[in-house]
């Protein structure tokens, strides 16, 4: 018997929210399952979120992605789950039960509106984790501008009101007032009958302790540090710049930078 989109025939978890997650919950979802998509960051997005062009077409990596993020948003048949974390699975195909811990993102995700005045006039900028830490961002942020969900978060490591009862800046001037400094983690349990594994990858820095210097020369960056260098939404607006000292690198005879 054919199921409709809107009548789930089983539940599945889908864990890691890059592309191969959305692409995996968004094809579980149009076959008529129900799907927990867990990402462990505050959006969606994963590594493809970082890229600037792609192979082979040299599109913009974030206009091919977005139509996707936009769609697996708005699914009837995918429940997204930010900020979370598998803590525990036990049973068999068929029957699972999964065990997920969800951190606060201190910002209240029904309430906010995005309108982006927190980290507007929050005091506190921190080396940004989605530019490979060669920019800056408030400790109120938006992980990117096409981000999903579309909503603010405040970071526990460097908010000075989180770390020592200070500031507060965000929650006077938060017009829905959406800023939650109280919110704990919460424990989730789920039922379902299949758990996909999309866990996506991790950057190995071996030249860390290496020939190649990472760690030691400033100029020395990861692949993705360098997709962040190119992309026009990046650091350096996607100038190819010394992370050292902001400066051009040098022409070379026939390389026009
Ligand atoms: S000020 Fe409030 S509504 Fe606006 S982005 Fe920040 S948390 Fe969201
Ligand atoms: S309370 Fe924290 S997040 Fe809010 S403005 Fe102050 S430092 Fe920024």
């Amino acid at each position: 018997m054919e199921s409709s989109l809107n009548t789930p025939v089983g539940k599945v978890i889908v864990v890691g929210g890059g592309i191969g997650g959305i692409q995996c919950a968004l094809d579980l979802a149009d076959t008529g399952f129900y799907v927990y998509l867990l990402e462990k960051s505050h959006t969606l997005g994963g590594a493809m979120a970082r890229l600037d062009k792609t192979f082979p077409t040299n599109d913009c990596s974030i206009c091919m992605f977005s139509p996707k993020l936009v769609q697996v948003a708005g699914h009837a048949n995918i429940e997204i789950i930010i900020n979370s974390r598998l803590l525990d699975l036990q049973g068999e195909p068929g029957s699972f039960l999964a065990q997920i811990e969800k951190q606060p993102p201190y910002v209240n995700e029904e309430k906010c509106i995005a309108c982006g005045q927190c980290a507007e006039k929050c005091p506190k900028e921190v080396p940004d984790p989605f530019n490979g830490e060669l920019g800056m961002r408030k400790a109120a942020f938006l992980t990117f501008p096409q981000a999903v969900p579309l909503k603010y978060a405040l970071d526990d490591k460097h908010c000075l009101y989180l770390l020592k009862k200070k500031c507060g800046i965000c929650k006077k001037i938060c017009p829905p007032q959406a800023i939650e400094f109280d919110q704990q983690p919460e424990m989730i349990n789920i039922h379902a009958g299949a758990v996909v594994l999309s866990a996506g990858f991790e950057l190995a820095l071996t030249a860390k302790h290496g020939e190649f210097g990472y760690g030691r020369y400033q100029n020395v960056v990861t692949s993705l540090q360098y997709e962040r260098i190119l992309s026009a939404t990046g650091p350096y607006s996607g100038h190819i710049r010394r992370p050292s000292d902001g400066g051009f690198q040098k022409k070379s005879p026939g390389f026009n930078v």
